[in-house]
């Protein structure tokens, strides 16, 4: 069966087409630019070079017709006809405590879908766009939503209610939920096959490192703790975005730059993190590149970044009572040795010890980097969120009969 996997941001839709009986990816792209001037769209077959076109997209509805009309086309398409896509799965940032598992989209859902935009206003008005869009360009086929949240729906009541009167947890459902679960599952079940164990004798620890970050304690295959809260705005140091830091910061900056709500939640959103303590970037391999040069400010951004990831692994190994592997996954885990390093440097306290050879010459391939005197194994595993929606949305459509 073939799956058009889709993933909507503001003014971009990610998507690809995998063939769920051979899971092989074959095409993926994205549609950036959207509602702008010179919108781009960037289109890879599986057998050909990568294309770039220019057009006009004015909205996700146009975006997808271009998706569709890509993966149509008689250069660079890789189907015939519309009718091949037999379904469509999203992927759906915050699914809530109402939506612990992916499931089938009907109408009556999506009231149910817009019902949290007032959990993730960033990000869910942008994924219903997305499944908009889809249903009115391929209307009849089966539409799948797969959520951020959903793995980490068994996390303990400890883990996840707040220092706050318990009332605005029961009021406004306040609470951590977690994101990136998705990922933080693929490359749990990778790392369980790499380690040839039972998931319920592994105690592990996955490092999510985008351009938003988090790290998941999982323990016997359950997500135990996370980082990331209420929203995507707690935790590790990110590109872009804060991370942990004292509330009471929030309120004496709003009072002294007199910030309205949504100046706030910019400052912490798109001015933080790497790019707001750099004041360079908030690209880690141009952080990196920037430190080769000698910017101080860099350096104390890149610092911070593999020093919060380093506490997080310690207090994670602690929350499970110890640590069998550690999980470095997406663009920065799977790409940057020096991160990696110098965020496990010191860690040989709990076990873990990274062999330099191999930690070097890891770029995006599944590896054992750990030397052979840890006790803790550390991995580099490419995550795969596009084909677990796709198998998430082959067993939805299995299930309906
Ligand atoms: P997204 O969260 O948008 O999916 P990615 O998983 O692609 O992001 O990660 C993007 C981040 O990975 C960027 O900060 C980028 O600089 C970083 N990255 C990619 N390659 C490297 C590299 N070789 N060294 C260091 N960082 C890298």
């Amino acid at each position: 069966m073939k799956i058009l996997i889709i993933n909507c941001g503001s003014s971009s839709v990610k998507y690809q087409l995998i063939d769920s009986d051979t899971e092989v990816s074959l095409a993926k792209g994205m549609v950036s630019r959207i509602g702008m001037s010179a919108s781009v769209i960037t289109h890879k077959p599986y057998d050909r070079p990568e294309v770039t076109v220019s057009a006009e997209v004015l909205d996700h509805i146009v975006a997808v017709e271009y998706v569709i009309s890509m993966l149509l086309s008689e250069n660079h398409g890789v189907i015939s006809d519309k009718n091949e896509i037999e379904a469509v799965g999203h992927r759906v940032v915050h699914g809530g405590e109402r939506f612990t598992e992916s499931v089938l989209i009907t109408q009556e859902l999506m009231s149910e879908l817009r019902s949290l935009i007032e959990l993730a206003p960033l990000h869910n008005p942008h994924n219903i766009r997305g499944i908009n869009a889809c249903m009115k360009t391929l209307p009849g086929i089966p539409q799948i939503a797969v959520f951020d949240t959903a793995f980490h729906h068994e996390m303990p009541t400890h883990a996840y209610i707040y220092g706050i009167p318990y009332v605005m947890y029961k009021r406004y459902s306040i609470r951590r939920y977690g994101f990136h679960g998705t990922s933080h599952k693929y490359v749990a079940e990778r790392a369980t096959a790499m380690l040839g164990q039972d998931s319920s004798k592994l105690r592990l620890i996955t490092c999510h490192l985008g351009n938003g970050a988090s790290i998941t304690a999982i323990d016997k295959g359950i997500s135990v703790d996370t980082s990331m809260g209420f929203t995507p705005l707690e935790g590790l140091l990110m590109g872009s975005r804060s991370g942990d830091l004292d509330p009471a910061i929030i309120l004496h900056i709003m009072a002294r730059e007199e910030l309205s709500l949504h100046e706030a939640n910019t400052l912490l959103n798109k001015h933080s993190g790497l790019s707001g303590i750099s004041g360079q970037s908030s690209d880690m391999r141009e952080i990196i590149e920037a430190v080769g040069e000698g910017s101080t400010k860099s350096k104390l951004a890149l610092d911070i970044y593999c020093y919060r990831l380093k506490k997080y692994i310690g207090s994670y190994a602690a929350a499970m009572g110890g640590v069998d592997a550690l999980i470095f996954t997406a663009g920065v885990g799977e790409n940057s040795p020096l991160v990696r390093s110098q965020t496990c440097d010191d860690l040989s306290f709990i076990g873990i010890r990274l062999n330099p050879e191999k930690n070097e010459g890891v770029h995006g391939t599944e590896v054992d980097i750990s030397s052979d005197s840890a006790s803790v194994k550390t991995l580099v595993i490419p995550t795969n969120e596009e084909l677990m929606i796709a198998r998430d949305t082959l067993r939805i459509i299995s299930e309906q009969g």
